[in-house]
């Protein structure tokens, strides 16, 4: 029986993949929060995208942004990480996805910022 792959384009099975960090695992690094994140956006996991999110960049817009479940992404591609391991506080990546509006497939490119409190990492924003 083949696993659903995961949705973060890890060509792993979700199991094990970004699940666990959805179950309550902290993510070691920003390129497995982000995977994680993204796929919680596919899988319209709303309470892990705010569980995840800087707590000093959360507004009130967010929240009511994440109600919106019209969005859906897909095909991540990772350009470029910086910083971001185990050992580091900070970090960025650069990516690119798919979304599907009402005049087609648009592709969106865009830098996320990362930073950690205590040992989780958390997205603050995009560049
Ligand atoms: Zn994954």
């Amino acid at each position: 029986m083949t696993k659903l792959l995961c949705s973060c384009g890890s060509t792993k099975a979700y199991d094990d993949c970004c699940s666990p960090y959805h179950a309550g695992s902290h993510c070691p690094t920003t390129e497995s929060l982000l995977r994680a994140r993204f796929t919680a956006f596919v899988k319209k996991n709303k309470k892990f995208l705010v569980d995840t999110h800087h707590p000093m960049y959360i507004t009130p817009q967010l929240i009511s942004d994440l109600e919106d479940t019209s969005f859906e992404p897909f095909g991540l591609n990772i350009l470029s990480i910086d910083s971001g391991q185990q050992s580091d506080t900070q970090g960025s990546i650069t990516y690119s996805f798919s979304y599907r509006d009402t005049d087609g497939i648009q592709e969106f490119t865009t830098t996320s910022l990362y930073s950690k409190l205590g040992d989780q990492w958390f997205y603050e924003q995009d560049k």
